[in-house]
């Protein structure tokens, strides 16, 4: 290996750290406690375990976490009545929906009936409306996690060539603005794109969100090039126990690449992190206090 590992577990433990430390402060110098209020429908085991650890480390932040659990037969009104009544909880400065919701309820509209203030996800189209227009607003936590990876290597990425592969309105779009406001220049490429290997090597920052195993191999890389790699999939072993890989070969990307993020541990815990940074901020905003630093 003769890339930089950039480790997301450490860089995420300080940033909850610091998150930690503002809350604290909030606490002593304005008597306000960040809440963040997280539901759940159904009883999918990777949801489960997601909000489990969300709601461990909001509680380790020093923030106070609300759990809703709703059965997987709840429908859409009586969702949307509970969205209703935390955006006008004010203990609650923070909303989340964990996703995939059951078939039966249209996330969209879900998403667009949490109040873009406590839109901690980042989701709704105000928030993704002002992310295109550079705005201030809330940012989708994943990508925001990445951009502070980004920043580990890269103290100006101005004029680099980003390549960002995926589309999704929660990873590849929203990544897509942001590295467009760093005046990255920026190419997105999905599953209609013609020759991926190709593009993906004119890439000196390339962010792979496929949810495709090992999609990139090592010589899609450009040398020297920043991969990130946002994929999380679970594999199974010939022995029957379970490992996650992401969506770029590691050690052949590895050998090449001039910095790259491992699967586990590069950014996977940075999102939660992030959301919780999130939360923070939309704390202060809704007491009318600027940004914390
Ligand atoms: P989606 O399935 O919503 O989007 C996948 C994107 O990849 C789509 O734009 C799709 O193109 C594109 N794509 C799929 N297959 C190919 C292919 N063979 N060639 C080119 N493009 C392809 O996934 P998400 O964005 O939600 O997630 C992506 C990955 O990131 C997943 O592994 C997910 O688990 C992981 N993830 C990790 C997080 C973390 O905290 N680390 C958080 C969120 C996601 P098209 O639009 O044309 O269909």
């Amino acid at each position: 290996m003769t890339a930089q590992r950039i480790d997301g577990k450490a860089l995420a433990a300080r940033l909850q750290e610091t998150v930690a430390a503002r809350t604290a402060g909030l606490g002593a110098t304005q008597g306000l406690r960040p809440g963040l209020a997280v539901v759940l429908v159904g009883s999918d085991p990777a949801s489960q375990v997601y909000v489990r650890s969300k709601r461990r480390r909001t509680a380790e932040a020093g923030m106070q976490s609300f759990a809703h659990e709703l059965p997987e037969d709840t429908g859409e009104a009586a969702l949307l009545e509970l969205i209703a009544r935390l955006n006008t909880d004010p203990a609650v400065h923070g909303v989340l929906v964990q996703l995939p919701l059951p078939a039966h309820i249209d996330p969209m509209r879900v998403l667009a009936a949490i109040d873009p203030a406590k839109d901690v996800d980042g989701f709704h189209v105000v928030n993704a409306g002002r992310l295109a227009t550079g705005q201030p607003g809330l940012v989708p936590c994943t990508p925001l996690g990445c951009m502070m990876l980004l920043r580990e290597r890269h103290a100006d990425l101005s004029g680099l060539h980003a390549v960002v592969l995926g589309r999704s309105n929660i990873v590849g779009k929203p990544m897509a603005q942001l590295l467009l406001a760093e005046n990255c220049t920026v190419t997105v490429v999905h599953s209609r794109s013609r020759d991926l290997p190709m593009l993906c090597r004119q890439a000196d920052i390339l962010v792979a969100a496929v949810g495709r195993p090992e999609l990139v191999r090592g010589d899609w890389i450009r040398p020297g090039a920043t991969v990130i790699d946002v994929g999380i999939n679970r594999v199974v072993r010939p022995d029957g126990t379970a490992r996650l890989i992401g969506d770029v070969a590691f050690d052949e990307a590895a050998a090449v690449a001039g910095a790259i993020t491992p699967v586990p541990g590069g950014v996977g815990p940075m999102t939660i992190a992030c959301l919780l940074a999130n939360t923070l901020i939309a704390s202060c905003r809704q007491a009318g206090l600027p940004d914390p630093d």
